[in-house]
């Protein structure tokens, strides 16, 4: 089996991460995906309470998986002491599924801050490395060395980011066109985001 891992903060999911996943299943010939709800030691405190993430995350896979079943969601990492890295989810995951073929997902920003991540030498070594373009996303993040990092990188474009989405909904604009209907919904319902 290839088995993919997604991991992000989902502060919300978008139809990036979506469009992402489907991609995915279609080009990198997956069997399975795990969505893990990260606890991301690069970034600042989440907007968005641990729960309502991980509630996120679960409408997130319901929507990529009315394509067919084969993502589940994961709150491993919100459970650990501490923040997660992916180093510790893909031995997670390895221990879950011993034998599969692992599958790394990430977008191209996410790829560019590889080097500094926890035992990052070992990455490549667990698993294959998929690197989806990230549309407008200027980086202060040198390019990768591949040698270290070999990965597939596949050409991609959307330009949405969870950041984007945030701000809408603080200054009152839709967001309807960015993220799926169920998690649109949700925002609104739990009254997220706004400033
Ligand atoms: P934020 O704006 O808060 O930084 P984000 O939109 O980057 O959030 P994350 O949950 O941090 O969303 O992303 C999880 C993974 O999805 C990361 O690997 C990220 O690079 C990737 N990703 C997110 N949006 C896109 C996109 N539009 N195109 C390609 N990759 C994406």
């Amino acid at each position: 089996m290839r088995t993919a891992v997604f991991g992000g903060s989902f502060d919300p999911p978008h139809n990036g991460h979506l469009a992402l996943c489907l991609f995915a299943r279609e080009l990198a010939g997956l069997d399975r995906l795990m969505v893990s709800v990260s606890k991301n030691p690069f970034k600042a405190t989440a907007a968005a309470s641990d729960d309502d993430r991980a509630a996120m995350a679960r409408l997130l896979t319901r929507e990529i998986n009315s394509a067919g079943a084969f993502a589940e969601m994961s709150t491993w990492e919100l459970q650990q002491p501490g923040p997660s890295y992916t180093i510790d989810l893909l031995r997670h995951v390895a221990a879950l599924h011993p034998g599969d073929e692992l599958v790394l997902l990430v977008g191209e920003d996410s790829y560019r801050q590889m080097p500094q991540w926890k035992s990052a030498p070992e990455i490549p070594k667990r698993c294959s490395i998929a690197v989806f373009g990230r549309s407008g996303g200027e980086t202060a993040d040198p390019p990768v060395n591949d040698h270290l990092f070999p990965a597939h990188h596949y050409d991609f474009d959307m330009a949405v980011s969870a950041t984007k989405i945030r701000q809408r909904v603080a200054a009152g604009q839709p967001i309807d066109h960015l993220v799926p209907p169920s998690i649109a919904a949700y925002i609104a319902e739990h009254g997220l985001y706004r400033s």
